[in-house]
């Protein structure tokens, strides 16, 4: 049979053809965004690709500046939890130093959650707000737990253990090292370098001044006292060493550290939220499982009205219609996945969620028409994960597992089987449900007072991490590199080239997906940075 005379292919004459196709053209290749998630099956990121671009500029050229909320925007688009695992102050300090932001979690009282947005909003990089404090009454034995499981270099101690009371003395290494086990059980009272003998700072001091001093007084930590002899910080030698500059920091208009908080929906908390305003508090989390609900609805309606300089990120939601209420109600941003984080079993137990990537895209492609940024949170478990979740619509990532196991994070470290490990854990698992009061924190998973709890969540251990000093400068130059692949400047861009059609994707099927993995080898050594 002949071929049909226009499906024979014009004459080729040169070899071009092979490079750019006949006259320039380009055969079409890859899916747009809406092709890949509009079909019928939900998506997550392991299950497409985005395919490269054309780089014509160096990586440390990329912007990785992308919108919190309406008004919020910050230098890195990363958001720490609000987990009680994950964000505490120290985190979320150290997340707004390198542009991101924490949010400190309510699985705690009032006064307490207060007191770490306190914290943030005070920081002054340099400055110790919580070391460890120890009693006198402690023994040394406890000073070689503190060191085994904190790291050590000298600990104040005052009358109550704890910040802000009265300094009594400070034990440094040079005091116990000498002591054989026998002898762990004596006092800090007795073998502490008494208050007396001490070179403290006045309230007030700046970094400049506690660095002179302790340059001339040759120490390496300088407590700083008020009138009282009350301990309010600490500086420290090495730390003041290490002293560098945070050119990426979230700051407010008073050059504060952002911070952020989390709560439920619950007319129970709205005391709460005065306290956390109060401390300076900049974005609020409506905190829910499933926040399409008329109890958000109202929180988001009173918040706004009462503080109308707070932003609200509201959610969680998967979808547009779920969406719609809660922009309808004033949302400033949505937080979005269900079920798609680490210590979740949610979709398990409720039969109820969605895969995270169609649940990210779906919800921003909505979102944006009313110009409310998406948080996609849960779900994340590398840098590629994040440069995916940036490319179908989200403004920022929030992460649970990924940041957990650090230094920053809340909690000690422990051994188990050799390994070095801090614990994580779901915050609707019944651990976390049992803990404290965890009123403000349990009605985002059980929003009846039933009897029986049903576990949204699962309890257990990371492993260390080190410190997100070194982790997140990692995820940054991450992203970097997979936004010079992709063939794009900045983050805004990279939406644009989405929404345009112009970025394409491809499904990876699971034999892609091993192939895409570390494979064939014998044995690997998976070091990242
Ligand atoms: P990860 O980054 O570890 O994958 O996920 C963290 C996210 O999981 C959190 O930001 C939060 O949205 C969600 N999450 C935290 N605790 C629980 C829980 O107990 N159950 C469920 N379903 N989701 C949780």
């Amino acid at each position: 049979m002949s071929q049909a005379k226009d499906q024979v292919p014009p004459p080729r004459t040169s070899m071009s053809h092979l490079i750019t196709g006949v006259d320039g053209y380009v055969p079409p290749d890859g899916r747009t965004a809406s092709e890949l998630f509009n079909g019928d099956t939900g998506l997550t990121y392991n299950d497409f690709l985005l395919l490269p671009g054309f780089i014509d500029f160096a990586a440390g050229d990329v912007s990785l500046n992308s919108p919190l909320t309406k008004r919020i925007q910050l230098n890195t688009p990363l958001v720490s939890s609000p987990m009680d695992t994950v964000t505490e102050g120290k985190m979320a300090i150290h997340m707004a130093l390198y542009g991101g932001i924490g949010i400190i979690h309510h699985n705690c009282d009032e006064d307490y959650q207060a007191k770490e947005v306190r914290k943030v909003k005070k920081f002054e990089s340099g400055f110790i707000l919580d070391p460890v404090t120890l009693r006198s009454t402690n023994t040394i034995k406890d000073v070689m737990d503190c060191k085994a499981t904190r790291g050590f270099g000298g600990i104040p101690v005052t009358e109550n253990g704890k910040m802000g009371s009265k300094l009594l003395g400070m034990v440094t290494s040079r005091d116990v090292d000498f002591f054989g086990e026998h002898e762990w059980e004596k006092t800090l009272g007795e073998v502490m370098v008494p208050a007396s003998e001490l070179v403290v700072g006045p309230e007030g001091s700046t970094l400049k001044e506690a660095h002179v001093i302790l340059q001339q007084s040759r120490k390496g930590k300088l407590p700083i006292v008020d009138e009282d002899f009350n301990l309010l910080a600490l500086v420290s030698r090495t730390d003041l060493k290490k002293h560098r500059d945070f050119p990426l920091a979230s700051k407010d208009q008073n050059n504060q550290l952002l911070c952020g908080a989390a709560i439920s929906t619950r007319d129970e908390d709205k005391p709460r939220l005065a306290k956390l305003v109060e401390a300076g508090l900049d974005v609020v989390v409506l905190d829910s499982s499933q926040g399409n609900s008329i109890y958000q609805i109202d929180m988001i309606k009173y918040i706004k009205g009462t503080y109308p300089d707070l932003e609200v990120i509201a959610g969680n939601v998967v979808t547009a219609s779920q969406a719609k209420n809660l922009i309808d109600a004033g949302a400033d941003a949505l937080r979005v996945g269900m079920g798609s984080g680490s210590i979740c079993i949610t979709q398990e137990v409720m039969a109820v969620g969605r895969p995270q990537g169609t649940a990210v895209y779906k919800v921003a492609e909505y979102a944006r028409r009313f110009g409310v940024p998406v948080l996609a949170d849960g779900g994340i478990t590398c840098v590629g994960h994040i440069t995916k979740a940036l490319s179908i619509g989200a403004s920022t990532v929030m992460m649970g597992s990924m940041l957990a196991g650090t230094n920053e994070a809340p909690g000690e470290y422990f051994f188990m089987d050799g390994v070095r490990l801090k614990r994580y854990r779901g915050m609707g698992s019944l651990e976390a449900m049992s803990h404290r009061s965890g009123a403000s924190a349990q009605s985002r998973y059980f929003s009846e007072d039933s009897g029986v709890k049903v576990a949204q969540g699962v309890s257990g251990a990371i492993q260390d991490k080190g410190s997100i000093t070194s982790f997140i400068p990692y995820l940054i130059t991450g992203m970097n590199h997979g936004c010079q692949d992709i063939g794009c400047t900045s983050l805004t861009k990279l939406r644009a080239m989405m929404y345009s059609g112009e970025l394409k994707f491809e499904r990876r099927t699971h034999a892609a997906q091993s192939e895409g993995g570390v494979h064939s080898l014998h044995t690997y050594e998976k070091r990242l940075y």
